[in-house]
């Protein structure tokens, strides 16, 4: 082993700045971060190469005294705190007097100021380590702060800086997330001397988040402010249908503080459990308040992170209020129009929505034309001025809705035959089955009488169902709806007890992981009141000696697999609460009819009349819309009656 020796000051600062300064983006947040500190209104950020060649941050701050620029750039110092107390209490974005240092260590930095009560502008030069006493310059009130050369003493950083665009898309996201908390401050970004962003102040959170991703997406917003004791939640998200394939567009805030935490990001994900499909993430931006005494920042070198006082407290107030402020809206994803009026029905739709909308087109293209006319005839031309809607043509003509018409009879609309070998104890259960089973008769005769839905019900495709609305149209996914219908009488009848459960007289076995067999011991209780009873059957197999009576015709070894696996999957995060659900959400898609199954037309309406069991939310537990709409306004504006 060598001698143990001191490091030299110059090496220290670098290894310092290694752990604040990774690329110019880093820069831009920690300068950008000062300036809002200095209390700046506005704040200007130039690069040059991708901000390897400079960065310079503009602001119209406090400014820093002459006598106070040495020390500006000296490590550990800071005007911020001055004691432990103050780490406690920390309502600024800085506090740990190491940004300027660090900077300056691995760059050639310039710093030019002018408080208010200074009479002229001064300017330090650092570089080398070496930083000369403040000289006289000419500058406005506020402060410039100038990086050259970044990392052109430590190469191996310097290697691995990208392309410009993707530094500069880096630092754009550093401005997006500062900006975003910060609407009432105006910025602007430019690059190479081209204007990249141009951001004025606004009170309106909203208009911000417009100007990074777009008036289309900022419109969707759904909005809700709670003070929840000691935490301000205040929150915009998009509704369920405007998800995305990745978490970038989630944006957590804390006190003007973009972070990254673990147990709000759960909250978030539970919210809309159920609401949006696994595999994708809300559009979402919570802004948190909170005393500073609450949490502690000083854990991670650039704050990204806090430690709660009380973590399950945050999660679950997150959750509430997510939760609850989406079940107030009817979150029923409409077909829209193209703002232009083009050709035919044209959003950012999901594939899911678009082949909902190819069906509803062919089923248009399939009605028997004459029939068509009958059944959408336009009323007379005064008539239409007054009240233009479809449903009213039908309201004033009664004969059409008693009793209701059989689906129109041309030769291309898919049939729907009847279904055969009814009885619940024949083998191969039939659709028909499945609803007598899930006693949808009993409970509402015909959707007959109910008002929103009028007129005839179609199947298309053996997968879409077609029925009219006061409203205008609505186009139903059969399985979607079903599966989310009995995810809620499983629920139901869960909360009164056990699932019903059948002994099987054979035990079926099966082999499992490791992983399978402990979330086996460890959900025992959770099994046994899906109604599922397993026991060990030799080192790596189970045997299952009861099966939910729900589920006749699932393949039950597959289905004990899977389940484990979901069990397995999310252990520690997960509540249990959260595992039965998914449970549930599993044996709902496994009981529901399927797409492609042809649906008898008592079937349908039976189906329909349970829609109210489930409108709240209208997706099915996997996330996607059970139920598309589109309104006589809609049609109209198509058909350009309007
Ligand atoms: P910190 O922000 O953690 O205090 P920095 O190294 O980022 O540490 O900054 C050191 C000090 O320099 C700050 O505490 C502040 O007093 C001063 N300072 C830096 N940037 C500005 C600015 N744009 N306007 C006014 N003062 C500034
Ligand atoms: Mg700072």
């Amino acid at each position: 082993m060598s001698r143990i020796k001191k490091l030299d000051p110059s090496l220290v600062n670098k290894i310092a700045a290694g752990e604040v300064i990774e690329r110019p983006a880093s820069v831009v947040k920690e300068l950008i971060e000062n300036s809002i500190d200095a209390g700046a209104r506005r704040i200007d950020v130039a690069l040059e190469e991708g901000g390897a060649k400079l960065i310079r941050v503009t602001d119209d701050g406090c400014g820093i005294p002459a006598d106070d620029m040495p020390m500006a750039v000296a490590a550990h110092a800071t005007s911020k705190i001055y004691s432990v107390d103050d780490l406690f209490h920390i309502r600024s974005l800085g506090f740990r007097g190491e940004a300027l240092a660090s900077i300056a260590a691995v760059s050639h930095l310039r710093i030019c100021s002018r408080p208010a009560e200074q009479f002229e502008a001064y300017e330090i030069i650092a570089a080398e380590g070496q930083v000369p006493p403040p000289k006289a310059c000419a500058a406005p009130l506020g402060t410039t702060i100038e990086v050259r050369n970044l990392f052109y003493n430590v190469p191996a950083r310097r290697k691995f800086l990208r392309q410009a665009p993707t530094e500069v898309s880096h630092a754009t996201e550093q401005l997006a997330r500062l900006s975003l908390a910060h609407p009432d401050i105006a910025f602007t970004l430019s690059h190479n001397g081209r204007p990249a962003r141009n951001l004025p102040a606004t009170p309106d959170r909203r208009t911000r988040i417009a100007d990074f991703y777009g008036a289309e997406l900022a419109r969707c917003l759904l909005t809700t402010a709670r003070q929840e004791r000691e935490l301000g939640i205040e929150a915009l998200f998009a509704p369920p249908d405007q998800s995305r394939a990745s978490a970038k567009w989630q944006y957590l805030f804390l006190n003007g503080r973009y972070i990254v935490d673990r147990r709000v990001g759960y909250a978030v994900r539970e919210a809309f459990r159920g609401l949006v499909e696994h595999d994708r993430y809300p559009v979402v931006f919570v802004f948190l308040t909170a005393e500073p005494d609450q949490f502690d920042v000083n854990v991670h070198p650039t704050k990204i992170e806090v430690r709660w006082r009380d973590a399950g407290l945050v999660q679950s107030q997150v959750l509430a209020v997510l939760r609850e402020t989406l079940l107030s809206y009817d979150l029923t994803p409409a077909l829209r129009a193209p703002a232009g009026g083009g050709e035919g029905l044209s959003i950012e739709a999901s594939s899911h929505q678009q082949r909902a909308r190819q069906a509803l087109a062919d089923y248009l293209k399939a009605i028997d034309p004459t029939q068509a006319r009958l059944r959408f005839q336009p009323p007379p031309f005064e008539t239409r001025a007054v009240r233009p809607s479809i449903v009213s043509t039908m309201d004033r003509r009664p004969a059409m809705r008693e009793p209701f018409p059989e689906p129109p009879r041309a030769e291309s609309v898919p049939t729907t035959p009847q279904p055969v070998g009814t009885g619940p104890g024949s083998p191969a259960a039939t659709p028909a089955e499945r609803f007598a089973g899930s006693d949808v008769r009993t409970e509402i005769p015909s959707f007959e009488g109910r008002d929103e839905l009028r007129g005839s019900v179609i199947q298309v495709h053996n997968t879409y169902l077609v029925a009219q609305t006061d409203e205008g149209i609505i186009i139903v996914d059969q399985h979607a709806l079903h599966e989310r219908i009995l995810y809620e009488k499983f629920r139901e009848q869960l909360l009164a007890g056990p699932l019903e459960s059948q002994r099987l007289l054979i035990p079926e076995t099966l082999e499992v992981s490791p992983q399978q067999a402990q979330a086996a011991e460890q959900h025992r209780e959770l099994l046994g009141r899906l109604g599922i009873d397993l026991s060990v059957f030799g080192p790596k197999a189970l045997a299952v000696q009861a099966f939910p009576a729900l589920l006749p015709d699932v393949e039950i070894s597959t289905f004990v697999a899977d389940l484990l696996d979901k069990l397995a999957e999310g252990e520690e995060t997960q509540s249990e609460e959260a595992h039965l659900h998914e449970a549930l959400d599993m044996m709902a898609c496994k009981a529901a009819v399927k797409a492609g199954d042809p649906l008898s037309t008592e079937e349908m309406q039976a189906l329909l009349a349970q829609r109210h069991l489930v409108q709240k939310s209208s997706s099915c537990p996997h996330g996607r819309p059970t139920t598309l709409q589109l309104s006589t306004r809609d049609l109209e504006k198509q058909f350009k009656r309007v």
